[in-house]
């Protein structure tokens, strides 16, 4: 029988990702502050279901708002990098980027007695350097890449990217990539945003979005025949408003009984390292195609 794997994931960033927009006046602020109010719903969701997910938290949530980043914990669930805090890599320098890493893994393991195995990057945008640095710094995989939907995928570094010549593809790392996509993702389908260079609409009613989601495992159910998985990324202070609340206890109602099995991201990566193409890691004569 096919294994069908769903992630559930939330970023929790709570104010630093307005911070690291500059929108640091106290509407914006208590926006990210409302993501408070969203993970405790969630949390309860998540446990009337039995469902273990994984929350990326950047260093700045957990130091910032502790005793919520300990009730996640509490609740079982993996925390995973998520920046220190919430400036994107590719806004960063390398030294920024490795400094960033290194703080935010000692603020998750003082949160949580170990590592973590994951990262998610703000904002879904990498750095040339990404990959090295997480490979150095002992990470298992990432979660911030679109190459694929329902299959991991060893992540690659040294791609060489022009304008006028063919793109080169770099070597395959021992990094592996759980793929992600902005239609699953909340943000923006609900956000409303305005800056002065443009608008993200956002608000979108939340039972389209709903369809959207299920037909999004409907397909996987056609186009995995053994074993794939499937992420979707939430933000407490999105997906925490009620009428959202809503539609993600439906998404999941409707993924069990289309018998989809809910993993911790960490856990979903470990049963792709154990099956038999998981195990070809880049580096030996049969490196994998991708
Ligand atoms: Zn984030």
């Amino acid at each position: 029988m096919a294994r069908r794997i769903v992630c559930l994931t939330f970023d929790f960033d709570a104010v630093s990702g307005w911070i690291a927009r500059g929108l640091t006046s106290p509407t914006p602020m208590s926006r990210g502050e409302f993501g408070l109010v969203g993970a405790r719903r969630i949390l309860a969701l998540l446990a009337e279901y039995d469902i273990r997910a994984t929350w990326f938290i950047p260093g700045h949530t957990i130091e910032s708002f502790p005793d919520r980043c300990e009730e996640v914990v509490a609740a079982g669930h993996e925390i995973g990098h998520h920046g220190w805090t919430h400036v994107p890599p590719a806004n960063m320098t390398r030294e920024e980027e490795a400094a960033g890493l290194v703080r935010g893994s000692e603020t998750i393991r003082k949160l949580c007695g170990s590592a973590p195995r994951g990262y998610r990057s703000p904002s879904w945008d990498l750095s040339p350097h990404t990959v090295d640095l997480l490979v150095g710094h002992g990470f298992r995989y990432d979660s911030s890449m679109m190459g694929d939907d329902y299959q991991p995928y060893w992540a690659r570094r040294g791609d060489v990217v022009a304008l006028h010549e063919p793109l080169v593809l770099g070597a395959p790392t021992t990094l592996v990539e759980m793929p992600i996509s902005w239609s699953l993702d909340d943000y923006p389908h609900f956000e409303f945003l305005r800056t002065p260079t443009h608008v993200l609409p956002g608000l979108m009613n939340a039972r389209g979005v709903l369809q959207n989601w299920s037909d999004e495992f409907l397909y996987m159910t056609r186009a995995v025949r053994d074993w794939g998985v499937l992420t979707y990324s939430f933000h407490p202070f999105v997906i925490g408003r009620g009428h959202r609340m809503l539609i993600l206890e439906k998404l999941i109602a409707r993924l069990v009984k289309r018998n989809a099995v809910f993993l911790a991201m960490e856990d979903a990566v470990g049963e792709w390292l154990a099956r038999s193409d998981g195990k070809k890691r880049p580096g030996k004569k049969a490196a994998p195609r991708r």
